[in-house]
């Protein structure tokens, strides 16, 4: 079997203990992974730490962090391949998506190169006469990044970047589930020239994380996952008063008015729920229909869905590869029974095949007449799409916002003015008209309510990584005067 190691301070080592990584196309082991304790946690903050506040990483100017960065950034780019291969082996994420993302990963790597030596303070035109007044943009420390199993090295990279960029060091924890590919990202790291310490990586579960949330030296803790996990990550944060930037789940609705193209919107729902699995953030789960065009816009996605050529995720031929892990299937399967218990009805799939590996089919539930199931509450994080229905805008935009949710949307329609009113409307994070699922180092990402807070992407996940000090210098020759003699 393949063996993986964890990076901290600059050298590979095992942890404390180890697991077997299960590949999810056939539910065999197939490597061993490490697994941190406590105490590896605290090795490797400490030496985040100082490397944060000694050694050649604070002395770097930023474009010289920026340098290293484009290094690191080449590095993805030529290892792709390889990556792409371990994440669909660890994942079953299919090689398609795999070699598509990673290589994009790269890009992120790329914008923050250029990034890092752009963020900038400012002089302020202060009221009072001899002053100059002044912010620095400094980096906030030790950060913690913390990644769910589905697109870890995307996830990871969209903290990585901005906080090296911003001058931060890191420990990032890969998840515990299908965490080769960031275990082998360190080798890249390291390749790049690093200094040791400023990016260590580890895997491991809550006893990790935990350690890793509750570390006083640790400043800022990024984190996506799920919401009860979010909920004990900020618990932890109060320890040291931590900052926190959060990146739950949606329940996101993709709405399609009578007026849209339905062909094309048909495509952007297909690809915005069953791709990885429906093991995406912003997965397109709750389809909001108008009630003239439901019909026809099922039965098109009906035969799209029974069409898919599911199989082996490294074959490049397959559309849909298998979920993650056995545990995800099953809480899959457990949400559908609740959501047929509670009046939903089944259009298509909906039962885990017989055989090995942890496949779950496409799946289409008519919700209509189940508006608090489980099919339009929770987040399932598998290929599951909910469909209800709607006659008129108001009550489009009723039924989208009806979530604690508020990741994504989609709207299709033809009509400009309605396009316009509808994304004044939705709360989310991010609204796509006539597209979906589109993503951009340039753009910001993220959400509202329990899709969480903070922004990844962009200018603003930069600065997210850095504090203002206010800086002011008295210009005046003059003495200060004594503030006791009576003048
Ligand atoms: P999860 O919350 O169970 O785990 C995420 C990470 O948190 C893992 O690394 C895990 O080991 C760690 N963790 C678990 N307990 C912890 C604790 N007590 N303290 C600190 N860390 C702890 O999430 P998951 O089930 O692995 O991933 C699926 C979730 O991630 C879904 O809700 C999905 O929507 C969300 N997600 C969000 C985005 C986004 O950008 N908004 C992207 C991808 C996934």
């Amino acid at each position: 079997m393949d063996r993986f190691q964890h990076y901290i301070d600059g050298v590979f080592e095992d942890g404390a203990a180890s697991f077997d990584s299960l590949d999810p196309a056939t539910g065999a082991p197939w490597a061993v992974m490490p697994m941190a304790s406590a105490g590896d946690v605290d090795r490797a903050v400490l030496a985040a730490h100082r490397a944060f506040t000694s050694g050649a990483w604070p002395a770097m100017t930023a474009t010289a962090r920026g340098k290293l960065l484009h290094r690191l950034a080449d590095l993805v780019q030529a290892a792709a391949p390889r990556l792409a291969a371990l994440e669909t082996r660890d994942t079953g994420k299919i090689i398609r998506e795999t070699s598509a993302q990673i290589a994009y990963v790269a890009e992120y790597y790329r914008y923050y190169a250029g990034l890092a030596d752009k963020i900038e303070g400012a002089h302020l035109p202060i009221d009072k006469p001899d002053m100059e007044v002044w912010l620095r943009r400094e980096p906030v420390g030790v950060v913690a990044a913390i990644v769910p199993w589905n697109s870890q090295l995307f996830l990871s990279a969209v903290k990585i970047g901005p906080a090296l960029a911003a001058g931060c060091t890191l420990v990032v924890k890969a998840s515990e589930d299908g965490p080769a590919p960031l275990l082998e990202f360190a080798r890249l790291v390291d390749q790049a020239g690093f200094p040791p310490g400023v990016v260590n990586i580890l895997t491991g579960g809550p006893e990790a994380g935990r350690a890793l949330t509750t570390h006083p030296q640790v400043a800022h803790i990024a984190f996506t996952g799920g919401p009860d996990t979010a909920r004990h990550i900020v618990r932890a944060s109060a320890e040291n008063l931590a900052k926190t930037s959060l990146e739950l789940g949606g329940k996101s609705p993709f709405i399609v008015f009578d007026d849209a193209d339905l062909d094309s919107a048909a495509n952007a729902q297909v690809s915005g729920i069953f791709a990885a699995t429906g093991q995406s953030c912003v997965a397109g789960s709750r389809l909001l229909v108008q009630a003239s065009v439901k019909d026809a816009f099922l039965a098109r996605l009906k035969a799209k869905a029974e069409g898919v050529a599911i199989g082996a995720p490294g074959d490049m031929a397959t559309e849909v590869g298998p979920l993650c892990t056995l545990r995800q299937r099953d809480r899959i399967a457990d949400l559908i029974a609740r959501s047929l218990a509670a009046g939903a009805r089944l259009v298509t799939g909906g039962v885990a095949p017989e055989g090995q590996g942890f496949y779950f089919p496409p799946t289409i539930l008519d919700c209509s007449d189940a508006p608090d199931a489980p099919c339009l509450r929770e987040e399932f994080f598998g290929p599951v799409l909910s469909v209800v229905t709607f006659d008129t805008e108001a009550e489009a935009l009723a039924k989208a916002n009806d979530t604690e949710f508020g990741l994504a949307s989609g709207v299709f329609t033809q009509s400009l003015t309605r396009a316009h009113r509808m994304i004044r409307g939705i709360r989310a994070g991010i609204v796509w008209v006539n597209t979906y699922r589109a993503v951009s180092p340039i753009a910001p990402f993220g959400g509202h309510g329990l899709s969480g807070h903070g922004r990844e992407g962009g200018l603003a996940a930069a600065l997210d990584y850095t504090t203002v000090k206010t800086v002011w210098l008295r210009t005046s020759d003059d003495p200060i005067p004594d503030p006791f003699v009576m003048r």
